[in-house]
C-alpha cells in the first residue's frame, strides 16, 4: 500500500434492513452515501477494504471541466460547486482548491482542437482562455520548453485524494449513514424479480435499492448477476515527489508531463495519456465494444500484456457462491505494482522541464486501476433487468473530479427526484447488444 489515506472510523452498529445499500467506499460511493444521509434516507457504505483506498486515493486529484466529453461536460461543471462546498458543509478539509488548470502544447493541431472544443463549451457556459506562446509561459515560468501556447481554465481546481473520501464517509456517518470497512458484498438477493437485499460477508441486509459503485469491480460484481457492464481496466503509474519550488499553484499539462501542486508542498506527477492493459477474460469478452477506443488515439500509448488479471481480480473469471469467501475479500485493497521505469522518466521529464526542482526526488509511486467504458463516459443509471439495482460505475480516468456531482445524480435516481443533470448520456443500455457505440470524445 503505497498511499497514505486519511482513516475513517466504522459505525457502530450493523444494520439488518437500510433503504439504500451502496456498494464501495471510493468517490462515487461515499459522495452518494452523503448525498442520501443528508435527504434523511437511512443508508449503509459497504467497503470490502478500507474507505478511499483504490482509485479515489491513487488518482492526480485534478477536478477538470475542460477537455471534456461534451457529454460529462454538465456534470463536471455541478461538480466544481459541490467540491467547493463539502468542506465547509462537513467541517473536514476535502483539499479542494479552485486554482484553475493549465495545458501548454509545442503543436498546432492541439491547440486548434482546444480552441474548437472551447467554442462548444461556451454553449454550457463554460469559459476557458487559449494561451499565446507569451502567455502560457508566464502561467507557468521556469520551463526550459518553448511552448507554442496553451489553454488556461481559471475555474478548474484539484484536490486532496487522500483526505476527500474520508471526509466525505465521515460526513456520511455524521448524518446517519451505516459506515462499515472489511465489509464485502458478496451479491444481490433477488425475489419475485427485483432486489430485496444484499449478501454481505457478515450476512445479509435488507433492502429494496442497491447502489453499485464498485470501480474496477463493478463489472465483475453484475456479470454474476446476468448484467453486462462493458468495462476495462487500465493501470496508471503516479508519482508523489518530495516539496520543491511552486513552478503552478495548480494544476498543469505539458507535452512530457502532468503535475499538480500538493497541499505537502510536493507534486504529484505523471506521464499523460500512458497506462498499461492486461489481457483478460473480461477484456476478451468485451473486446469488440471497446475496438473503436483501443483503435483511437487515445490508445495509442497503451502497452497490452498478459499478467495476473488472468486469473486473480476484477477482470478474472469464475462464479462464487454468497455463503463463500468472494473475490473481493481475496483482494482487499487493488494495489497494482507502477510501472518504475516510467516513474523515472516523469521525474526525468519533471527535472528537464523545470531546472528548478532538479532537488526534488520520488517520495512515493503507485500503480491505480482506471474503469473505462468503451466510449469513456461513465454508467449512472439504473438496471432495467433487475429492479432495485443502480449501477454508477465507468468512470474512466475522471471520476474524482465528477464524482461529487456523480454521487448526487445517483441519489437523484435512487430517490426518484429530479435529476441534477439530464442522465440520459450515462445509461447502461447505449452498451446493449446490437447498439451503435460512440467514439471516445475526452482529450
Ligand atoms: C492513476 C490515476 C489517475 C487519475 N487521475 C484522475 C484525475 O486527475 N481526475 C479525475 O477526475 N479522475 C482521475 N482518475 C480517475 C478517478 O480516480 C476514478 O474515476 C474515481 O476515483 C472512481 O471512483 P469510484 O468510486 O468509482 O471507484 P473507486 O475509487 O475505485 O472505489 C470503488 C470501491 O469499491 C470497493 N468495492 C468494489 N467491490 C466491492 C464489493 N463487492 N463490496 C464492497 N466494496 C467493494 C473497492 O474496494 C473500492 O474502494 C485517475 C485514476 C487513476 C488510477
Amino acid at each position: 500500500m503505497f498511499v497514505n489515506v486519511d482513516s475513517v472510523h466504522d459505525s457502530a452498529d450493523f444494520p439488518e434492513q437500510v433503504d439504500v445499500v451502496v456498494i464501495g467506499g471510493g468517490i462515487v460511493g461515499t459522495t452518494t452515501a452523503y448525498e442520501l444521509a443528508c435527504r434523511g434516507v437511512s443508508v449503509a457504505l459497504l467497503e470490502k477494504g478500507l474507505i478511499g483506498c483504490e482509485q479515489s486515493s491513487r488518482n492526480w486529484g485534478w477536478v477538470r471541466q475542460q477537455n471534456r466529453d461534451m457529454f460529462e461536460l454538465p456534470l463536471a461543471m455541478h461538480s466544481l460547486n459541490r467540491w467547493e462546498a463539502l468542506s465547509k458543509e462537513i467541517g473536514r478539509d476535502v483539499g479542494f482548491r479552485r486554482s484553475g488548470i493549465v495545458y501548454t502544447t509545442d503543436n498546432p493541431e492541439s491547440l486548434a482542437k482546444w480552441e474548437a472544443w472551447g467554442e462548444k463549451a461556451r454553449a454550457h457556459g463554460f469559459v476557458s482562455h487559449v494561451l499565446t506562446a507569451e502567455q502560457a509561459h508566464e502561467r507557468a515560468p521556469g520551463t526550459t520548453s518553448r511552448w507554442l501556447g496553451g489553454i488556461f481554465s481559471p475555474t478548474d481546481g484539484h484536490a486532496e485524494p487522500a483526505m476527500a473520501c474520508p471526509a466525505i464517509a465521515h460526513g456520511a456517518r455524521e448524518r446517519g449513514a451505516h459506515v462499515h470497512q472489511n465489509c464485502a458484498v458478496r451479491g444481490l438477493e433477488i425475489a419475485g424479480g427485483r432486489v430485496t437485499g444484499v449478501w454481505t460477508e457478515r450476512g445479509l441486509i435488507r433492502t429494496s435499492s442497491v447502489v453499485c459503485a464498485g470501480g474496477a469491480w463493478s463489472s465483475r460484481f453484475c456479470r454474476r448477476h446476468g448484467v453486462e457492464l462493458p468495462a476495462a481496466n487500465i493501470m496508471g503509474t503516479t508519482v508523489q515527489t518530495t516539496s520543491g519550488d511552486q513552478v503552478t499553484p495548480g494544476c498543469l499539462t505539458t507535452p512530457k508531463i502532468a503535475l499538480r501542486r500538493r497541499l505537502d508542498g510536493g507534486y504529484t506527477l505523471a506521464m499523460p495519456g500512458l497506462g498499461r492493459v492486461e489481457i483478460s477474460p473480461q477484456g476478451l469478452r468485451y473486446a469488440t465494444k471497446f475496438y473503436g477506443a483501443y483503435r483511437s488515439k487515445l490508445a495509442k500509448k497503451l502497452q497490452v500484456r498478459i499478467g495476473r488479471s488472468f486469473f486473480r481480480g476484477p477482470e478474472a473469471a469464475g462464479s462464487w457462491q454468497f455463503d463463500q469467501i468472494s473475490p473481493f475479500e481475496q483482494q482487499r485493497i487493488l494495489d497494482p505494482m507502477p510501472d518504475m521505469a516510467q516513474a523515472c522518466a516523469a521525474l526525468a521529464g519533471l527535472h528537464a522541464e523545470y531546472p528548478s526542482l532538479r532537488g526534488v526526488h520520488i517520495a512515493r509511486a503507485w500503480g491505480g486501476m482506471i474503469d473505462t467504458t468503451p466510449d469513456m463516459v461513465p454508467i449512472i443509471s439504473p438496471v432495467e433487468a433487475v429492479p432495485g439495482l443502480v449501477i454508477a460505475s465507468g468512470f474512466s480516468g475522471h471520476g474524482f473530479g465528477i464524482g461529487p456531482a456523480a454521487g448526487q445524480l445517483t441519489a437523484d435516481i435512487v430517490t426518484g427526484a429530479t435529476p441534477v443533470v439530464d442522465p440520459t448520456p450515462y445509461r447502461l443500455d447505449r452498451f446493449a447488444r446490437g447498439s451503435r457505440i460512440r467514439q471516445p470524445e475526452m482529450m
